[in-house]
């Protein structure tokens, strides 16, 4: 017994069949996440209608869609399971999902059904034979009206996203779609997260619903941590642009209130040359399609998007989501945070607020059960070094691409006379000093919780380092504070702002400490490394002497090399593609 047991992986003590294992070691998915755990046996044991609510991220496509295909006879062409999710991107990623569950089961097919494509390619699939149907709910009624859906033998339905569906208005349109199906079948609802109105359609649609919550309702993922940087209002775009100039490798979602906000801020991001698109409901689902493809193989870095459009969207790997602004209705900060911090992952969500809006940050606060960090604004000397460092490790990480050698020797003879450093200088100057000009001239844009209070304590007395340790070298804040706090001695609270990045960070201390620190870092080494702190010339401070931002940066960035993705500015069409490819294996091999 004992023996059989260690060979069963955890998906099939869960009692998935050999097919459905077969595809989840395909996928690499190792072991159920909670929600799968706890709604997997009780699907596949009873016949019973099933409340389910756990944060996004977590998996609750399987967690219905594994024992969904279970439960599908796939010999019978009838349509045996419904799906209704809230947008076409949902209806579409919810189909690939199951396609992909149920790649090892040949007669089974799930199709999808949503508004903006040719309803008669999608009547004459469904012909084809469609056990599965995943269905937006107006495109649904539609061809229930028009005859080309039969449910009426469905043994289950599901509603993915049942809040959003609610919130955009679909009650009618589910109260009708489901008056066309049988009344024993089972309802399964899942859904992030409980406003009264989904407790209601529980009780109007199922019985006896088992109800099934993973972590505290309504509250976010653990994996996302929770940042707000306090801006003039006015400021809130050129903020946007830090953060993103801070981050080079971000790939982001950002949201914004309204279409009209979204389309613009898009617009203004490319204008300024980035990577960055829209997504909402006033584009052509052929728009949306594009960007969503575009964002998904990362040729988009930036997503701008509405609440709706982005809604449940499920990209590997994002790394932030910011807020441009907060959403009107507070249960949806969790939604959006959700797009990052996904499959163990994790993930920052950057709120930009005003000062009037702080207090709303008290309520988010509230809902997701987390504590918001404040934090500052980069400033632009911060950002050129962060760009700086950035290049320098991707220029050690490139690849040497041999086509270049045939034109080695004239290159060389055109360089001949500088020696290596000042090449390097030169080479830095090419790609750099466009960036460094846009900034050098900035300005603060933070606006401290303390100004707010009239208290201006941080004006002045603190010192701003940069230090040469970063997270590579295995550090988070918390972590280099406690190595600073050691190595400085400096007593309680005199270490602040201590911000880690990639290859480096940021700390203050008390000015008054500043030549202490700096002869106990005149020779100090780690690991036989030498580790180098200056005085970062921008102090940190805020509140202190304006300067205005510099001249225009406008569409230059592309062309300076500064792609946010950081590819190379020849890079072929075909590099890209093998890129991902092979960007594409990584990203699976990471999953097991
Ligand atoms: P939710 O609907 O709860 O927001 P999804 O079903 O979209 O979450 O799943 C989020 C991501 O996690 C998807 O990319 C999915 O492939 C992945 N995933 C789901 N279950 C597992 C698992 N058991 N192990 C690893 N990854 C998983
Ligand atoms: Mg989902």
């Amino acid at each position: 017994m004992r023996l059989i047991f260690i060979y069963m992986n955890k998906f099939e003590e869960l009692g998935l069949g050999e097919a459905i294992i077969k595809a989840v070691n395909d996928m690499g998915f190792e072991t159920p996440s909670e929600v799968q755990e706890k709604a997997i046996p009780i699907l596949l044991e009873e016949d019973t209608d099933i409340v389910a609510l756990a944060q996004t991220g977590t998996g609750k496509t399987a967690a219905f869609g594994f024992p969904l295909i279970e439960k599908i006879d796939s010999k019978s062409r009838i349509t045996q399971g419904l799906i209704l999710s809230p947008t076409r991107e949902l209806c579409l990623q919810i189909t690939n999902e199951l396609k992909n569950y149920s790649k090892f089961i040949p007669d089974l097919r799930t199709v999808a059904i949503y508004g903006g494509a040719s309803i008669m390619d999608q009547s004459k699939e469904i012909k084809r034979g469609a056990q599965i149907i995943v269905a937006t709910p107006g495109r649904m009624q539609d061809m229930i009206n028009r005859k080309m859906v039969d449910i009426s033998n469905i043994g289950y339905c599901i509603l993915d996203e049942a809040d959003e569906m609610l919130n955009m208005g679909f009650y009618e349109d589910i109260n009708a779609i489901l008056s066309h199906t049988p009344k024993d079948k089972n309802t399964w609802l899942f859904s992030a997260t409980m406003p009264r109105e989904v407790s209601t359609i529980a009780k109007r649609f199922m019985h006896e619903p088992v109800e099934i919550t993973v972590g505290h309702k309504n509250t976010g993922s653990e994996n996302v941590s929770h940042e707000y940087y306090v801006v003039n209002s006015r400021d809130r775009y050129a903020a946007l642009k830090r953060l993103s100039d801070a981050n080079p490798d971000i790939f982001s979602v950002i949201f914004c209130r309204t279409k009209r906000d979204t389309q613009k801020v898009a617009e203004n991001l490319i204008g300024d040359g980035y990577n960055a698109a829209a997504l909402h409901g006033d584009l052509s689902q052929n728009q949306r399609d594009l960007v969503m493809k575009s964002f998904r193989n990362r040729q988009i870095q930036m997503l701008v998007a509405t609440d709706v459009a982005a809604r449940g969207i499920d990209v590997n790997d994002i790394t932030h989501v910011i807020n441009y602004q907060l959403p009107d209705e507070i249960e949806t900060y969790t939604h959006r945070s959700g797009r990052t911090g996904r499959a163990g992952k994790s993930g920052v969500s950057m709120v930009i607020v005003s000062k009037s809006e702080i207090r709303k940050i008290k309520s988010v606060e509230r809902i997701i059960k987390k504590k918001f960090e404040e934090k500052e604004i980069p400033s632009g000397e911060e950002i050129c070094q962060i760009q700086l460092f950035h290049l320098a490790s991707d220029i050690k990480k490139a690849e040497i691409n041999h086509e270049i050698d045939k034109y080695l020797p004239s290159i060389n003879e055109v360089l001949e006379e500088f020696t290596k450093e000042e090449l390097i200088k030169k080479f830095f100057s090419v790609e750099f000093s466009r960036f460094y000009n846009y900034y050098k001239k900035s300005r603060d844009l933070s606006v401290s919780s303390r100004d707010r209070d009239g208290d201006s304590r941080n004006s002045d007395g603190t010192t701003r380092y940069f230090i040469n340790v970063g997270e590579k070298d295995g550090y988070d804040w918390m972590t280099l504070k406690d190595f600073l706090k050691e190595v400085l001695d400096l007593g309680r609270d005199a270490l602040s702002r201590v911000d880690v990045k990639e290859s480096f960070s940021f700390f203050n201390t008390a000015s008054e400490h500043q030549e202490k620190v700096l002869s106990i870092f005149e020779d100090f080494k780690m690991e036989g490394r030498k580790v180098n702190v200056e005085i970062s010339k921008d102090s940190g401070r805020r509140g202190g002497k304006r300067r205005r931002d510099g001249g225009g940066y406008k569409g230059k960035r592309r062309s300076e090399g500064f792609k946010p993705k950081g590819r190379g500015r020849f890079d072929k069409k075909e590099d890209r593609d093998s890129g991902n490819r092979s960007r594409d294996r990584r990203k699976r091999s990471n999953r097991r």
